[in-house]
């Protein structure tokens, strides 16, 4: 056989996908498997997102459409980010991508050039650095710990900044942490990157899953310079439950959407005719959806953290957004399992937990961090109760 591109082969494949994968197959074979790997919400699509759909199909929306997506959807994420964000972005500056990872895939393919660097705060979601990497850019990390909350600090990103740094991306609320940055940090963000002439690349997917009366900032929201120099990835995924329907979009300078429009006319065209339609419904919808399902996390979230508070040997910060918990673990390394086998890092002690105590979690390591496990608590509050015993137990056997 001849041999294949060697930037594909060089891709790691996503660990948290994997996770899930395996977990689900295990469930399937019959193995009563608590699934904690993908960040999933566990609620179903609103019913008036899935009727719009429907009658999109019974109205012959069967068809291409354009590259960039419908006009309607455009609008309507023109709309939403005016009134949710406080953003003036013009339906022709928006384009609408095949979920939220499909539109970080193009923004990164259509900034890059060999040798560029993109800036990544670590523990990082698994997608970021692979895609740089398969793009031809070079990822520069940031370091934090549970110390600092798991926050960059502005003289950080500063050191981190040269003359061949490109764009830095924010991801906030962030997976895999769960930190949020507020106002003040963003504005201090925000200078730098304005003095050093760099984008940033926001991925704003679990902006309105936040705790304890928190409000979203944008950081595109605040100054014109920044704006423009903003390239906002979101989507429908997590706030509307709709993360089989593949729908997410690019917002930002103009020629950028419209270098991206041209690589999607080629490379994918566009996400499901219906789905866009689905997408505008939920959109024009409102937040009602969204908001119930975080007073839900919000109760996940204060059991998971409670618990792991418990344990002895772990470091829980309490997450601020999103649906993850990262806790430190590292207590536990160089402990043997009951069968023997020492647990050298992140990726052995979700194996053990796996095989063992038929737990799926993330190992640390995938996002760049073997100090640590991910845990969603995005699925019932019975499945978070069988997982912490089942946590407990696996990490009390370690001897
Ligand atoms: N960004 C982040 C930070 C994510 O956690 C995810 C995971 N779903 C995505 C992007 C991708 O979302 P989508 O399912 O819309 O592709
Ligand atoms: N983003 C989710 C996660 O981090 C779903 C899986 C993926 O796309 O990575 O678990």
């Amino acid at each position: 056989m001849k041999s294949l591109s060697s930037t594909v082969l060089a891709l790691a494949p996503s660990m948290t996908v994997a996770i899930d994968t395996r977990a689900k197959e295990l469930q399937a074979s019959g193995l009563d498997v608590v699934g904690l790997g993908a960040g999933e919400p566990d609620f179903d699509t609103p019913q008036h997102i899935k009727e719009a759909a429907i009658a999109s199909l019974r109205e012959g929306r069967t068809k291409y459409t354009a590259p960039t997506g419908i006009p309607e959807l455009k609008r309507a994420v023109s709309d939403k980010l005016l009134r949710e964000n406080q953003v003036r972005i013009a339906p022709e500056q928006v384009v609408i991508t095949s979920g939220v990872k499909h539109a970080v895939a193009n923004v990164l393919q259509t900034l890059l050039n060999a040798g560029d660097e993109v800036v990544i705060p670590a523990p990082y979601w698994v997608t970021y650095p692979e895609l740089v990497k398969l793009y031809g850019g070079k990822p520069v990390f940031i370091p934090t710990s549970v110390d600092t909350q798991y926050k960059i600090t502005p003289a950080q990103l500063e050191a981190a900044i040269t003359p061949r740094t490109k764009v830095l991306i924010l991801c906030n609320p962030s997976n895999p942490t769960g930190m949020v940055y507020g106002k003040a940090d963003l504005e201090a963000f925000a200078e730098i990157l304005v003095r050093h002439d760099v984008y940033v690349m926001t991925d704003e997917i679990y902006e309105h899953i936040l705790y304890d009366d928190r409000t979203p900032v944008s950081i595109a929201s605040l100054g014109p310079e920044i704006l423009s120099r903003s390239l906002i990835v979101n989507g429908l995924s997590k706030a509307y439950a709709m993360t089989g329907w593949r729908v997410g979009y690019f917002a930002g300078p103009a020629p950028i959407a419209k270098a991206i429009g041209s690589l999607q006319s080629q490379a994918t065209h566009h996400p499901a005719n219906p789905s866009q339609y689905a997408a505008v419904a939920a959109l024009d919808g409102g937040l009602d959806f969204v908001h119930e399902m975080v007073r839900e996390f919000s109760l996940r979230r204060d059991f998971v953290v409670g618990n792991l508070r418990s344990i002895p040997g772990v470091i829980a910060p309490n997450p601020e957004g999103a649906f993850y918990a990262l806790p430190e673990v590292s207590h536990f390394y160089g402990r043997k399992t009951p069968s023997g086998k020492v647990i050298a890092g992140s990726l052995d002690l979700c194996e053990f937990l796996l095989a063992e105590h038929l737990l799926a979690v993330v190992p640390g390591i995938a996002f760049g961090d073997d100090r640590c496990i991910r845990l969603s608590y995005a699925t019932s509050m019975q499945n978070l109760e069988r997982a912490m015993v089942r946590l407990k137990s696996g990490l009390g056997s370690l001897v």
